[in-house]
């Protein structure tokens, strides 16, 4: 069986032998760029080669990129934990080729790689083409199917819609169908009882996606239009920590070895076992997937912190602090103590982690023991108000409370959102935001009062109104 760093450098090896330039990974934390705090997939870094606005290096690249989804338009933070492959930090593999190869070469080398190389079962691999879409006059990648027919049988080559299958950059800019590959991890015992066409089926919950290859072929023009793109580009995406499940044989990716020392480390913690009790199962799970997001934000120079991508780090953590704390019986900082686990598996791709373990090592465990401060009180609190919520039959807290737990304990909201969640109760946001704003002018009016300078301020020239504010501007994201 390959290991997770078998996995990672035969990919790079293989497209490093069909003559692509290996590259390093973009920092994850994303500085001075006002459209994206995050690294969200491989291309992120090569935006300026395919708008045409930089020379590519080399026309042939791959790579393995550290992504984060948790804002925007890729948020799966949510997810996390409760599914068992989306992660909020995780590596995506990649290739592209600028203006080089196009999509009969994209689809073999993709094909070559999955089945040739890494020998998985064509078997148990479905494939998308873009089905079209009529009110935009955009016809089916018959090309790509053609391409596909090649090398799988017609059946496993399924139609998909413009939300899955066709890639945008933005409202205006390069864009094109994509196919995307899933393979079937269902057992053969299951497989043998489901017949024929039954069995494709890319949306079973065991069929998981595992690789997007983007075929960008046209320019979006401003009105709207489209008009064809002078150098195409190929544009791929593959989840590292899936692949490494499916080759690994196993259902979840926290069962492979780029997520099983973390689950072990915790387990031995706090002296539960993984896989007898579901929500002890989450909590681990969650965890080891935070701090690994923790972890290479630190090494990107992004401290938790009340502003924008701080904020949006210190929420993560305080996230997995607090399902330490409920699920796992935790009462003192106990994250920061991962970090030798995390550097035995990851050390070696991600030198950076090694180089920083004390830095890492000493902010987790500052924030861990500052949110510990306040997250009992917190609780207790919480756990009050959803008592006297279920005896008055309401399911909504107030504003007001879900605010004093802001701005008063620390939970950010997407925390006592969770946590509501988990006894079916929800959060007044709007009341929420309305104390908020309460808060912002009681500051504008204090500061009004005690100098001339903060009357200036005022009039509209600096927006500066405290931390609580900054942080409302980012609360949600
Ligand atoms: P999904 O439909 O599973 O959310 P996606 O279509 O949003 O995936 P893409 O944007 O196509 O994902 O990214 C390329 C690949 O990256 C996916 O095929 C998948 O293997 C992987 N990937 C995407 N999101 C995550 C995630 N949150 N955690 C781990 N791997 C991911
Ligand atoms: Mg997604
Ligand atoms: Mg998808
Ligand atoms: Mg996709």
């Amino acid at each position: 069986m390959m290991t997770a760093k078998e996995i990672r450098q035969s990919f790079l090896d293989f497209f490093a032998s069909k003559g692509h330039k290996i590259v390093p990974s973009a920092p994850m934390v994303i500085k001075g760029d006002p459209t994206l705090m995050f690294t969200n997939a491989g291309m992120n870094q090569f935006k300026d080669i395919i708008l045409g606005n930089t020379e590519p290096k080399a026309r042939r690249v791959a790579d393995s990129q550290k992504c984060l989804r948790v804002s925007g338009k890729h948020n799966d933070l949510e997810e996390v934990g409760r599914d068992t492959y989306h992660h909020t930090m995780f590596e995506m593999l990649g290739n592209w080729s600028f203006g080089d190869y196009f999509k009969e070469d994209a689809i073999a080398y993709a094909w070559e790689y999955l089945v040739d190389v890494l020998k998985l079962s064509p078997d148990r691999l479905y494939v998308t083409v873009f089905e079209g879409c009529k009110e935009e006059g955009l016809e089916r990648d018959d090309e790509a199917a053609g391409f596909w027919a090649r090398h799988i049988a017609e059946d496993r080559i399924i139609n998909g819609n413009r939300h899955d299958n066709f890639w945008e950059m933005g409202d205006t800019g390069p864009c094109g169908p994509c196919s995307e590959i899933h393979i079937d991890l269902r057992s053969d015992d299951e497989r043998k009882k489901i017949s024929g066409k039954d069995l494709v089926n890319k949306d079973h919950p065991q069929v998981v996606e595992i690789w997007n290859l983007v075929f960008m072929q046209y320019l979006r023009h401003a009105d709207g239009h489209l008009s064809g793109l002078p150098h195409k580009v190929i544009d791929t995406g593959m989840g590292f920590e899936r692949l490494c499940m499916a080759l690994q044989g196993k259902q979840s990716n926290y069962d492979t070895d780029v997520f099983q020392p973390l689950i072990r480390a915790i387990g031995t913690m706090s002296g539960k076992v993984y896989g007898q009790d579901e929500q002890v199962d989450i909590a681990m799970r969650v965890i080891a997937d935070h701090i690994r997001t923790i972890a290479f934000a630190i090494t990107d120079g992004q401290l938790p912190s009340n502003a924008k991508a701080g904020y949006v780090i210190r929420r993560i953590l305080r996230r997995a602090v607090r399902y330490g704390y409920t699920f796992l019986d935790r009462r003192d900082a106990f994250m920061y103590a991962l970090l030798p686990t995390l550097i035995d598996s990851m050390g070696e791709a991600y030198p950076e982690l090694k180089a920083q373990k004390t830095l890492i090592e000493k902010v987790i465990k500052e924030e861990e023991e500052s949110f510990l401060r306040t997250l009992e009180t917190g609780i207790k609190l919480l756990d009050k108000k959803i008592e006297e919520a279920k005896e008055k039959g309401t399911k909504i807290l107030s504003g007001v409370d879900t605010f004093t737990l802001y701005d008063t304990f620390g939970f950010p909201l997407d925390l006592t959102e969770l946590i509501l969640r988990e006894q079916g109760l929800e959060a007044d946001i709007k009341g929420f935001e309305a104390e908020m704003q309460k808060q912002k002018d009681r500051a504008r009016n204090a500061a009004a009062v005690e100098t001339d300078d903060w009357v200036e301020l005022e009039s509209g020239e600096t927006e500066f109104v405290g931390y609580d504010a900054l942080e409302a501007d980012c609360k949600i994201l």
